[in-house]
């Protein structure tokens, strides 16, 4: 078929019952060929993930403390893997020159990446794969940018030379070699990167859940599977709250026109969710629904404002000075409303209404708070009439007050806002209405 690079999350490496099931996923089709793993994730409900151990320890460095005891519980982790696995490495040097250049290098970044460091070296042992440390290949600018393409030029080189390799996730280095980690989760971000260096067929990347659901199950009962999602999709879905990628490993595969495919280590005979460019399968209308909380609405009102050059942009202008980023931006003939995240305008909003006032001289001004956001996100409105009258139609028939509507003009998403009070209603509503029984 082609290569498949694929990574596998915290809880697929936690402990050697789960590296066993990993190495039955990666020797059962010959295409795997890379392995990118994080480090050990969380066992049970309230265990603590190795990178967490790892900044605790960074962070008593850093106090002139002690790191021993923390240090320990890691310490114990990685040998009971390694005992338990069979496996002849001498996992005691390791973790004696681990704790020793935590102490000496005493970063953050170096610290966390350990984590990864040494579960890639326990993998490879494992599976008899080459061991590739990203420090050479996952580059960092000097700023602590992510060097993308110099990335995929020195890792596209380096791959060609290993039938098989293990290239731990989570960090890379500046151009002096210091360690620089992604941001947390960033596992996925080496995965997709390792998938377009390799000029891969498959990103698979492999975690404790079966894929996306169509809603958040805390919300709603048993929702149904995603099987195929677009990458417009996910970002929709994503931005509003979604997670199970993390946001910056969709670009490299997504430019690459490599589909993603997410998988559930606990049970590798589910399909999973496909991401790709295009719309695999006919579907449904719409291919998802998600939310959050915590919003306000600035609403302006001025007679005539259609025909006032510069309005609008006078009040972004304010927003801008005041380092306000915006979500949504609805505009009626004489009304426009901002949408802004409470957290950004805390404390701040007389000093905004005023400066409103002033630049723009409106008839009317207020700000609500209490705002939840709701898109409803699906390639297959474009050519669905009927869409929104389904959407507001479950809406009214569960009662819930729709404040704010907004459509892209891709009409990849609808948008609206309701009351903090009604979102749970509200999502259930919607979803409701496009999984009617037949
Ligand atoms: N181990 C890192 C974290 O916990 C990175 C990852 O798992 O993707 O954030």
């Amino acid at each position: 078929m082609g290569i498949i690079a694929a990574k596998f999350g915290g809880s697929s490496l936690a402990d050697a019952a789960q590296f066993k099931k990993v190495k039955g996923i990666l020797l059962a089709n010959p295409d795997r060929r890379y392995a990118v793993p994080s480090a050990p994730g969380k066992r049970f409900k309230d265990d603590t993930k190795v990178t967490d151990l790892l900044y605790q320890c960074y962070r008593k460095v850093e106090k002139g403390e002690d790191m021993q005891e923390v240090f320990s519980v890691i310490e114990q982790r990685y040998r009971e893997i390694v005992f338990e696995l069979g496996l002849d490495i001498d996992i005691d040097g390791l973790l004696d020159q681990t704790c020793a250049d935590i102490r000496r290098v005493a970063t953050p970044d170096f610290a966390a990446s350990r984590g990864e460091y040494l579960n890639g070296v326990i993998l490879s042992a494992y599976l008899g794969w080459d061991f590739i440390d990203p420090r050479g290949y996952i580059k960092f600018d000097r700023q602590g940018v992510f060097a993308e393409e110099w990335t995929n030029e020195l890792l596209g080189e380096e791959l060609k030379k290993h039938e098989h390799a293990v290239i731990p996730g989570f960090y890379g280095a500046v151009p002096n070699g210091e360690v620089r980690t992604f941001s947390r989760g960033g596992s996925d971000i080496t995965g997709a990167v390792v998938a377009r260096a390799a000029g891969a067929s498959l990103y698979e990347n492999w975690t404790d859940v079966s894929g996306f659901l169509m809603a958040d199950p805390r919300i709603v009962d048993n929702p149904r599977e995603i099987r195929y999602i677009t990458y417009a999709e996910l970002r929709e879905l994503s931005y509003m709250g979604a997670t199970v990628l993390h946001e910056e490993s969709i670009f490299p595969v997504h430019k690459a026109g490599i589909p993603t495919n997410i998988r559930n280590t606990n049970d590798p005979s589910h399909p999973g969710t496909m991401i790709t460019d295009r719309r695999q399968d006919s579907g449904g209308i719409i291919t998802g629904i998600a939310g959050h909380k915590n919003f306000s609405l600035i609403s302006i009102e001025k007679a005539m404002l259609n025909s006032e050059k510069g309005f609008c942009r006078r009040v972004l202008s304010v927003l801008e000075d005041f380092d306000i980023s915006i979500e949504h931006m609805p505009t009626g003939i004489d009304t426009v409303s901002v949408v802004v995240a409470d957290s950004e305008i805390v404390n701040r909003k007389s000093e905004i209404i005023h400066r409103i006032r002033e630049l723009c001289q409106p008839d009317h001004i207020d700000i609500t708070g209490g705002i939840a956001l709701i898109a409803t996100v699906g390639m297959g409105m474009v050519r669905s009439p009927g869409t929104a009258a389904r959407l507001f139609g479950g809406l009214q028939r569960a009662g819930v007050n729709v404040r704010m509507i907004d459509q892209g003009s891709s009409e990849l998403n609808i948008i609206v806002g309701v009351d903090t009070q009604d979102f749970e209603k509200a999502v259930r509503a919607i979803y409701e209405a496009f999984n009617e029984p037949a």
